[in-house]
């Protein structure tokens, strides 16, 4: 993974008085190979921050760095590429295609963009994942915990500069949820991934090496190393 950073961000809604400051001028890095999760009140930010930083918002001001590449100096089709082959995203819910087996759904975004799978990565990141014997498998025959492990190593399988999670687990159960910040946090310290995680779950943060607290579009906190309490 690579390296992300941003500074003076700003992005303002609207405009006049009734403008909302989503960011208020947030200076931030990223860690090549760290895990952090953003958290935060409702509104503070944390979704128009990744947004920003994953090249699928544009901020109203300020730079924002992914790797070598400047988000903010690209063009639509350049951010696009970007997106497809340079970064990966989690979301919530799983996005799977129902006719694919868990395999072709990871392999997917290399076969769109026409890229040749690296196996020996792969089948790590499938290792990694423990889906085991579930690769055959189409999604309505995996639980939910499986189907959010598939879209993470679909996240992985382009070896992205960095991977973009929006509550992960937001759809899962605490043992399924486990799972995959077990594995979001293997890829970080095993395969060097380096992980932004979005979440208002202080359980979930915990799996991080640091967690970045938003409030009112600035940064409120920054701790390193957090503890289910010393996130509380
Ligand atoms: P969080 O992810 O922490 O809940 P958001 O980044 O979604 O926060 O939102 C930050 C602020 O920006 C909130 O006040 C929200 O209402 C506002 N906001 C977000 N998206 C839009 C939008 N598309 N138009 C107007 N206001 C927005
Ligand atoms: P495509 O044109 O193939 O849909 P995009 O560049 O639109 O590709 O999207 C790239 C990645 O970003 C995809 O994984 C997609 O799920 C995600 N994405 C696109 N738009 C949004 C959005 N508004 N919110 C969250 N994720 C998005």
């Amino acid at each position: 993974g690579a390296a992300a950073w941003a500074r003076a961000l700003v992005k303002t809604y609207g405009s006049g008085p009734t403008a909302v400051h989503a960011l208020d001028g947030v200076d931030i890095d990223f860690a090549a190979g760290k895990f952090t999760a953003i958290m935060g009140p409702s509104g503070s930010g944390k979704s128009t921050l990744m947004h920003c930083m994953a090249g699928l918002d544009t901020a109203t001001s300020g730079t924002v760095m992914v790797g070598a590449k400047e988000i903010g100096r690209m063009k639509q089709r350049e951010l696009t590429r970007l997106r497809r082959t340079d970064l990966g995203f989690i979301f919530q819910s799983f996005n799977l295609i129902p006719t694919l087996t868990a395999a072709e759904n990871i392999t997917l975004p290399l076969d769109i963009a026409r890229r040749p799978v690296d196996r020996a990565w792969f089948d790590e990141v499938v290792a990694a994942v423990g889906l085991g014997d579930r690769l055959k498998h189409k999604p309505d025959e995996l639980s939910g915990g499986q189907q959010q492990r598939v879209a993470c190593a679909r996240a992985l399988v382009s070896r992205p500069a960095v991977v973009f999670a929006d509550e992960p687990t937001g759809n899962l159960d605490s043992h399924s949820a486990g799972e995959v910040l077990a594995f979001l946090r293997r890829s970080v310290e095993d395969l060097g991934q380096t992980v932004v995680m979005v979440t208002h779950d202080p359980r979930s943060a915990s799996y991080a090496h640091r967690v970045v607290f938003l409030a009112d579009g600035r940064i409120a906190g920054d701790i390193a190393d957090p503890t289910h309490e010393t996130i509380l």
